[in-house]
């Protein structure tokens, strides 16, 4: 039988680990190419290598997406090398908690960077080839995924920055939305809570410490939340499914 994603090209930000890994092996289980990108290199040959084995197919490229010109250099090299690009999930992402009053400031600037200006630099440069996709054969549509969080729908104290840049991807998600819908890109946002990743081993030691026993629950698997991404890009041509918020069960907010 054929695959929902057939004859597509998927760009997955943040592919070395965690949500951006697990989104690159779903949606290459479903017939995308994939162009996997972080900065990581070792992780993502390991992983293009894993799903070409698997019968799939998967462009590792090492890029920062904080650098607008590796941004751009990673969409230009997908369509170069894979032919074109249908959907781009921006994933790649940075959560430095901690209460505002003395935090290193540095910590808000790789949020910001990361978070908001990644994303910013990766949606600008693969418009244009989204804009192609949806034009045409196989789908007639194309689509970008923004991972949002919880956090972005609900300020809490210890999360200033991380909120704020959590908020500008669900404002510009839904901005872009407005601008793009009616040529066929759909443009979705993704609002995970609590998942088993790499997220937290780069807070502050005292910060992780503050932090331990606030989740002890079942935390959504990094696969819970590509198959909610893989259901989005997946739907029929006439429908988009613009904000999806997927929470562990036993967590309340
Ligand atoms: P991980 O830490 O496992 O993944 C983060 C990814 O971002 C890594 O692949 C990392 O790769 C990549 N990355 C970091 N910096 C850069 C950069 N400058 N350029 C390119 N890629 C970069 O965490 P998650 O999988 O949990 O996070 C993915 C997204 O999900 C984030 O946006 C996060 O905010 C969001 N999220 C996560 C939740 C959770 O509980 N885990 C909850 C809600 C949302 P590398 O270091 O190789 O560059």
């Amino acid at each position: 039988m054929a695959n929902a994603l057939d004859g597509t090209v998927a760009l997955v930000t943040g592919a070395s680990s965690g949500i951006g890994d697990a989104t690159a092996r779903s949606l290459a289980a479903r017939g995308a190419a994939v162009a996997l990108v972080a900065r990581r290199r070792e992780r993502l040959d390991a992983l293009a290598a894993e799903i070409e084995s698997g019968g799939g197919r998967a462009l590792a490229i090492a890029a920062d997406v904080t650098e607008q010109a590796q941004a751009i250099d990673a969409v230009e090299r997908t369509v170069a090398e894979l032919g074109r690009l249908d959907i781009v999930v921006n994933n790649a992402g940075v959560m430095l908690l901690g209460p505002i009053e003395g935090a290193p400031t540095e910590e808000w600037e790789r949020m910001v960077a990361l978070n908001v200006n990644g994303l910013l630099y990766v949606s600008h440069a693969a418009l244009p080839h989204l804009g192609r996709a949806a034009g045409g054969d196989p789908r007639g549509v194309a689509d970008v995924v923004n991972v949002s969080s919880v956090a972005g729908r609900r300020a809490t104290a210890g999360s200033g920055v991380y909120n704020a840049t959590k908020f500008a991807v669900n404002a510009f998600t839904e901005s872009m939305r407005q601008e793009f819908t009616e040529r066929h890109i759909r443009i979705s946002v993704v609002e995970p809570g609590a998942v088993e990743t790499e997220l937290t081993d780069h807070l502050r030691p005292e910060i992780r410490e503050r932090l331990r026993g606030s989740f002890e629950f079942e935390r959504l698997a990094a696969a819970d939340v590509a198959d909610a991404i893989a259901y989005v890009v997946t739907r029929a041509r006439h429908i988009a499914i613009n904000e999806l918020l997927i929470r562990p069960t036993e967590q309340v907010r």
